[in-house]
């Protein structure tokens, strides 16, 4: 599959309206918090996407990207976000970049996002994306989810977005007292959306939400 683009596209009204309609949608899903509502908004998802499904970007679904991948639904990303209680200014760490279209809907709530991809095709595939260069605030790594960002740490808010076996030790040491992970754990299919809170003392609650489908969450990098 091409890469993302370098140049420009359009955004017209077109997908401006339709836009429109997924915001209303994910309303009627449940989304409450309105700066994430605000995110989806502002961010033209079809930039995100091979332009043969340009007219099917703001339906709920997912789409394939590269190295078997995808862009998770509209909703997923939604959820998650909310989950997350985003604050102006968070730290955040992302697990699996993939497209960067949840990645910039972090970014645009106005908070540092470091995000993290395996594969180094993937990586590849946005460096040149001329919508990503936009947010400063996104710092890109290639490297293992399993092992976070030490040096970047600790985080307010961390984001796991492919399906997770366990709870990857490291990364809870790297969320702050006071943090928030949003991690969906299970096998490859299916997994049990979970938030983790972590208290000032340190002390960890979880808490268990409905059943999503994400790719699943590889150990190691993949250099192909
Ligand atoms: N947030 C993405 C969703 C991409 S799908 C988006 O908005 O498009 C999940 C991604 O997680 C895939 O790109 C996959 O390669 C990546 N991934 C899987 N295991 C990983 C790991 N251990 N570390 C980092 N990324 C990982």
């Amino acid at each position: 599959m091409a890469k993302l683009q370098s140049i420009p596209k359009e955004d017209n009204y077109l997908h401006k309206g339709l836009r429109k309609q997924l915001v209303q949608t994910l309303r009627n899903k449940g989304i409450k918090d309105e700066k994430v509502l605000t995110a989806i908004d502002n961010i033209p998802r079809h930039f995100f996407l091979d332009p043969a499904f340009e007219r099917l970007a703001y339906e709920d679904r997912a789409f394939p990207i590269v190295a078997s991948q995808t862009i998770s639904h509209p909703y997923t990303v939604a959820y998650q976000t909310q989950l997350l209680e985003i604050q102006k200014y968070d730290k955040v760490l992302e697990i699996g970049t993939g497209s960067a279209y949840q990645a910039c809907v972090l970014a645009e709530m106005g908070i540092t996002l470091f995000t993290i991809e395996r594969q180094r095709e993937l990586y590849d595939y946005i460096t040149d994306f001329f919508f990503i260069k936009k947010y400063l605030n996104i710092k890109r790594f290639y490297g293992d989810g399993f092992e976070g960002l030490p040096s970047f740490g600790p985080f307010d808010k961390i984001l796991i977005t492919c399906g997770a076996p366990f709870i990857p030790p490291k990364l809870l040491q790297q969320l702050k007292p006071g943090g928030i992970m949003v991690i969906p754990i299970g096998d490859d299919g299916k997994q049990k959306m979970t938030k983790i809170t972590k208290d000032k003392e340190g002390k960890l609650y979880k808490q268990e939400m409905g059943d999503f489908s994400f790719v699943p969450m590889l150990q190691g990098k993949n250099s192909v």
